[in-house]
């Protein structure tokens, strides 16, 4: 008989929906999903109540919390487990680890849904057998989630990947929706910004619109940039936007060989194919993140 891992519980929560699941050795074996309301108490007594009342064949060995942004991670300080300086209405503050697994004395892994979803790629998907990789997603906004040697880089906070400013083409004069920095990489590329570049919704665009080109040599920026100083073995590139439009890979894979200008050996686009991809877990890899997260903390 096959051993069999822990039954362990994962909580994905998103800017416009909570995802929570029951999974076993990577596989989902029940979940249930909710729409994140402005009240976050609300929301989370929801999934508190399911994961309460979810048939399970063993009490559930270990909870994994992925969230929105940003997040305090640090374990000395008397935010740990909360959402920070959040924009998003309702949720500023709210100690989501304590209400989702402070009354359930069992081991708690939480992070960034983005940091999560590195993980579960790292362990079950694109990412297996890399030492440094890395999640990013283009969405409603531009995340990253950076692994090193099987954890997620913390320090000061953590990555916030998306907010970087970049070199734009010199004939690009959009100003950028980022209600922080404007011309960020998030305000350049993300599918609001696509959307308010082009004016018509980013899943509308056809594939020969300019803005594509725009927004792979904007992106390139990134990967150069992430090539040259983390040197991953890995990007996975999820989100709506990178998953909904694929043909935008094999130019973000021209524009970074562009960048980096042969002076990394070797890594030209077609080599950058294999380093750059898409994510191997699909619209999975944020929930797979939190069974992720529990997967560490079991381990722990
Ligand atoms: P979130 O970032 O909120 O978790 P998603 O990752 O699904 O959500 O990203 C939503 C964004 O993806 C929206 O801006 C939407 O316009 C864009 N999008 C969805 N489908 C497509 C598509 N087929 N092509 C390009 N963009 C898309
Ligand atoms: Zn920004």
């Amino acid at each position: 008989m096959n051993a069999r891992g822990p039954l362990l519980a994962g909580v994905e929560l998103g800017g416009t929906k909570c995802i929570a699941a029951l999974a076993r050795d990577g596989v989902i074996l029940q979940s249930e999903r909710w729409p994140t309301g402005d009240d976050a108490q609300a929301t989370l007594s929801r999934i508190n109540d399911w994961l309460d009342s979810a048939p399970c064949p063993e009490p559930i060995a270990s909870i994994g919390i992925a969230s929105f942004g940003p997040l305090c991670l640090d374990p000395a300080s008397s935010d740990y487990g909360r959402i920070v300086n959040t924009p998003k209405p309702g949720w500023a503050g709210v100690d989501v680890l304590g209400i989702l697994a402070g009354g359930r004395n069992i081991p708690a892994g939480f992070d960034t849904d983005v940091a999560g979803a590195a993980l579960a790629e790292g362990r079950w998907g694109a990412s297996i057998g890399c030492s440094v990789h890395i999640y990013l997603t283009i969405g409603t906004g531009i995340g990253g989630g950076v692994v090193v040697d099987g954890k997620p880089l913390h320090g000061l906070l953590h990555p916030e990947i998306g907010h970087i400013r970049i070199r734009r083409l010199a004939s690009d004069s959009f100003p950028g929706t980022c209600p922080f920095h404007g011309d960020c990489l998030e305000g350049l590329a993300s599918g609001p910004a696509i959307a308010a570049r082009a004016g018509l919704r980013a899943e509308a665009l056809a594939d020969t619109d300019p803005v594509w080109q725009n927004v792979a040599d904007d992106l390139a920026e990134l990967m150069a940039m992430l090539i040259l100083t983390l040197s991953p073995q890995r990007i996975v590139i999820g989100g709506g936007v990178a998953q909904g439009h694929s043909a935008l890979l094999s130019r973000v894979h021209k524009a970074t060989a562009d960048r980096l200008a042969g002076y990394l050996a070797g890594l030209d686009a077609r080599a950058l194919e294999a380093i750059i991809v898409l994510p191997t877990l699909g619209d999975k890899a944020g929930i797979l993140g939190a069974i992720a997260l529990a997967d560490s903390a079991f381990s722990r």
